[in-house]
């Protein structure tokens, strides 16, 4: 391979995404207006990696739109973008008022408090990710996120609202109550749109040595395999240190070529309209389990301590997708 498309290879993750913070840093610092910095970092990154993709694709067959994917798609990412908005505004209108704890360092530079507060956020979207594919409730809701037939840089936000509500309530409210600044989670949310862009853009850009911190395509790839047992890895949004950490990390850059199929397998028929992906989570269960039931069933289970496993016994693992051990790769 020429050295020098090697060396644009390594150089593409690092480049676009730490430009991306540190344009949004440097923009809030300067005291432009948050949205627009925000928004215009944004949209800068999305151009770049747009090009990118045609340049420098890692499956061609997935530049071809699938299905009438890219005007669903478009869909999911604005009203996804437009529900991020709404939440900075809530912040902004409900203001000190929900200030519980005020520990978060507002004296720290500006970098360093987005860097914490992306931290806490993308914890809280790991946990909530992983638990997704745990209990069919939440899988029912996420399952949209994987039903794309192909990686791209719109499946990024590709989300059923209700989901994006929840995978990202638990992180930003714990930054509020402990008295994180509006725009610093605001530039932290942007700077994790940017790297959910990078994670899931068919660009053949290599991450190195960052595969062990960062979420990078070539490891959430193996996360969106069709097989669902095989997509039991790498839910970080953008640190993979928890995977290290509960150990759902993996990656084979040999096998690379045996990602094959992306999407469900079990669901070959998944809705293709935005608002069949609406009511795709509320449709009566396939193996006859009312989905809102189990859910309303599953919270008396958190409250009470105890597992679904407890409470339901078989009956949960014949009405769920959810593999007994998450970690089935090895
Ligand atoms: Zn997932």
């Amino acid at each position: 391979m020429n050295k020098r498309i090697t060396l644009l290879r390594y150089l593409l993750y690092p480049v676009i995404w730490a430009g991306s913070f540190l344009l949004i840093v440097s923009l809030l610092a300067a005291g432009v207006n948050t949205y627009l910095a925000t928004l215009s970092v944004i949209a800068g990154a999305a151009v770049v990696v747009l090009l990118l993709e045609r340049a420098l694709p890692y499956e061609t067959d997935w530049l071809r739109t699938k299905h009438g994917d890219l005007n669903l798609d478009t869909v999911h990412y604005v009203v996804n973008y437009g529900i991020k908005v709404v939440a900075q505004l809530m912040i902004l209108w409900l203001g000190q008022s929900l200030i519980l704890w005020a520990i978060f360092p507002t004296y720290w530079p500006l970098w360093a408090q987005v860097l914490l507060a992306l931290t806490l956020i993308d914890f809280f979207l790991f946990a909530v990710h992983a638990l997704s594919h745990r209990y069919e409730w939440l899988w029912k809701l996420h399952a949209i996120h994987h039903s794309s037939e192909r990686l791209y840089w719109l499946n990024g936000d590709k989300r059923h609202p209700i989901h994006q509500v929840l995978e990202g309530l638990p992180g930003i409210t714990l930054c509020v109550l402990i008295g994180a600044p509006m725009s610093v989670i605001a530039g932290a949310l942007a700077a994790l749109t940017v790297n959910m862009m990078l994670q899931h853009a068919n660009i053949d850009y290599r991450a190195g040595w960052l595969k062990h911190l960062f979420s990078v395509a070539e490891l959430h790839r193996w996360h969106h395999r069709a097989d669902y047992k095989d997509a039991q890895v790498n839910y970080g949004a953008w640190l993979v240190i928890w995977d290290k950490l509960f150990g759902t990390y993996y990656d084979a850059p040999s096998q690379a070529e045996q990602i094959g199929q992306i999407g469900i397998a079990e669901e070959p028929d998944f809705p293709s309209t935005y608002a069949g992906q609406l009511r795709y989570p509320f449709r009566p269960g396939t193996k006859q389990v009312n989905s809102l039931l189990l859910a309303i069933g599953l919270s008396f289970s958190f409250l009470s301590f105890q597992t679904p496993e407890d409470r339901y016994g078989n009956q949960i693992q014949s009405a769920c997708y959810c593999m007994p051990h998450p970690h089935v790769l090895e």
